[in-house]
């Protein structure tokens, strides 16, 4: 165990340096590690959220979504300055920790089938009552889930009416429509993977396109991205995309 530490610090060593910095860890690095899959989807229609890029903290294995996330929710909401019912989704781990010790009034994870989580829940069936949470994050989730919509309306049922909800995609910036899988015609994983950047992935939105199925669904959304949300300087030391756009939706 000893041993391992000292490995994985001896490891780290050659990547400590000035240029960046993580907000979990806490460590500075001169640069992060490869992340993500490389496949020309993600190039051709100028995917955010994904491919592969130099975006993981060395020592924590923060990447750079879960950092925006944090500092959007550090600097851009009270979450964790007001006590507050919180559903999550597919945690982060390093956000986890970092909500968990900001003692919220409720602090539900969640997921699917992730191991480790408080309750296994499929978001297009929620088993809370209406207004049950004034937070909800969810990030990269609903790429997943063949009905959306469902889970949209889901979603906005356990709003509170004056809560928020974060809720992350990878977006096709180039794309005009969203591409997915018909609901009959299920896709084989090699197929998804060329289509939608991951065997997983049941569609690859565009960004008008997921602005307006929120919409639909009851949201409000407001779209800003890394840079006008947290300004240059910090895109750069925290390893940020600068175009990777923070969708925050409250009840319209
Ligand atoms: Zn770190």
């Amino acid at each position: 165990m000893l041993r391992a530490r000292v490995r994985r610090a001896l490891n780290v060593l050659p990547s400590l340096g000035l240029r960046y910095r993580c907000p979990f860890c806490h460590l500075r690095f001169r640069r992060l590690e490869p992340r993500g899959r490389d496949l020309p989807v993600y190039a051709e229609l100028g995917v955010i959220g994904g491919g592969l890029r130099e975006a993981e903290c060395p020592w924590c294995r923060s990447n750079d979504r879960e950092r925006l996330l944090y500092l959007f929710l550090r600097r851009h909401t009270d979450l964790f300055r007001r006590p507050r019912r919180l559903l999550h989704f597919a945690p982060e781990a390093r956000l986890r920790r970092a909500i968990a010790r900001s003692g919220q009034a409720e602090y539900v994870t969640t997921d699917l089938s992730m191991p480790g989580v408080d309750v296994n829940m499929d978001i297009t069936a929620i088993p809370r009552p209406d207004a049950a949470f004034d937070a909800i994050i969810c990030s990269h989730v609903l790429e997943h889930v063949r009905d959306d919509r469902a889970a949209m309306r889901e979603l906005h049922r356990v709003l509170a009416p004056d809560g928020w909800a974060v809720l992350q995609v990878p977006i096709a910036s180039l794309a005009d429509r969203t591409d997915e899988e018909g609901p009959d015609a299920p896709l084989q994983p090699e197929e998804r993977a060329r289509r939608f950047g991951d065997p997983s992935h049941v569609r690859l939105y565009a960004e008008g396109d997921y602005v307006r199925r929120l919409e639909e669904a009851g949201f409000a959304v407001r779209a800003a991205d890394a840079l006008d949300l947290l300004g240059a300087k910090s895109v750069e030391q925290y390893g940020l995309h600068s175009g990777e756009k923070v969708f925050l939706c409250t009840r319209a």
